[in-house]
């Protein structure tokens, strides 16, 4: 089965606001384009969007791709209509220099910049300290009469970034943590056709502030396996060593071995290893003993559940320059495909 790649919804879907606990515009984006390929949609309490397909077996597979996006939020607005921030989600403030944003108030976005003291008027030796948000500062053009008629404390800032394709089969987005899993998941809902599982494709809230949504989702429903997709670190940069880029951009997809969440299960750890060498698949083994998505969260619902986060390897991770590849989009998308609609048969979870 091959991905029909429609990327143009991947673009859609990075340039739609979506910071946690805000995550409608994407949600109201899924409900809207995949309630004709589903059995049931519904959104829970928190705000997660759980889309049913029946199956063809009494087996249940949760699938997981967390929503929202991290960003910044607005604490304070001063005298002279600069804004002050706050981070959602880990964000290096070295990546928020000069960087654009667009401020969510209650009368549509604004246009921000993100400045801070220029270097003309700054010592070498602050120059040599790392940047911190409270050194840095919105500026969306306004005096501060009118920003703060405009701006509310709360308001969510999101960075600002189109998506463009370039390089060898590449992409560059703000959000590709996680509408890249998003994307696969939402195509994943329109692809399978009676497949071996009662598949639950989760559309997760909160994921980046400490897998809040998953956390609940899980608990709702009795799933017999889970399979999380979302995006991971790939350090294959300048600067760091291989054994340390935890996953290489080209290599196909991640299948976690560890993270500072999971380990993954042992018996579906090696299924889907041997199904991607069935199928061709190509794919790395991920071991990230510092990142963690919401497998961490879903493994541990009920009385356990056999689960595997499948990565998508990511540069710049957390900034709005993601850079992710076409190629291992498919591949995840091909395992996942797989491991849905045919079924790990040959493993007893
Ligand atoms: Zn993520």
């Amino acid at each position: 089965m091959e991905l029909k790649p429609n990327f143009s919804i991947l673009k859609t879907l990075t340039e739609l606001p979506g910071i946690s606990g805000r995550e409608t515009a994407v949600r109201q984006y899924l409900q809207e384009t995949l309630s004709p390929y589903a059995d049931s949609v519904r959104t829970d309490v928190m705000g997660n969007l759980i889309v049913f397909k029946k199956g063809t077996s009494d087996k249940n597979l949760l699938f997981c791709a967390h929503m929202d996006e991290v960003g910044l939020m607005v604490h304070y607005v001063d005298e002279r209509g600069f804004l002050r921030f706050v981070t959602v989600g880990g964000i290096d403030p070295r990546t928020l220099l000069a960087q654009r944003v667009r401020v969510q108030t209650k009368n549509g976005p604004l246009l921000g910049v993100i400045g801070t003291k220029p270097a003309h008027i700054t010592t070498e030796a602050d120059r040599a300290k790392a940047l911190g948000v409270k050194e840095l500062f919105i500026d969306i053009g306004l005096s501060g009469e009118e920003a703060k008629k405009c701006v509310e404390i709360g308001d969510f800032a999101v960075l600002d970034r189109p998506y463009e394709e370039f390089g060898d089969g590449l992409v560059c987005a703000k959000a590709l943590d996680n509408r890249a899993g998003v994307f696969i998941l939402a195509e994943l809902v329109k692809a399978l056709k009676n497949p071996f599982y009662n598949v639950y494709a989760v559309f997760t809230v909160q994921e980046e502030v400490g897998l809040r949504g998953a956390t609940t989702a899980a608990f709702g429903i009795e799933a017999d396996l889970a399979l999380c997709l979302d995006t991971t670190g790939a350090a294959d940069i300048p600067g760091c060593a291989p054994q340390d880029y935890i996953c290489s951009l080209g290599q196909g997809v991640g299948i976690t071995a560890l993270d500072a969440r999971t380990i993954t299960n042992p018996v579906l750890f090696d299924a889907l290893k041997s199904l991607c060498r069935k199928q061709h698949i190509r794919y790395q083994v991920r071991v990230a003993p510092r990142g963690g998505n919401d497998a961490g969260a879903v493994h541990l619902s009920k009385t356990g559940v056999p689960t595997c986060g499948l990565s998508i390897p990511t540069r710049n991770i957390h900034s709005n320059v993601e850079i992710v590849s076409k190629t291992d989009i498919q591949h995840t998308f091909r395992l996942a495909y797989e491991a849905a609609q045919n079924g790990l048969k040959d493993v007893i979870l």
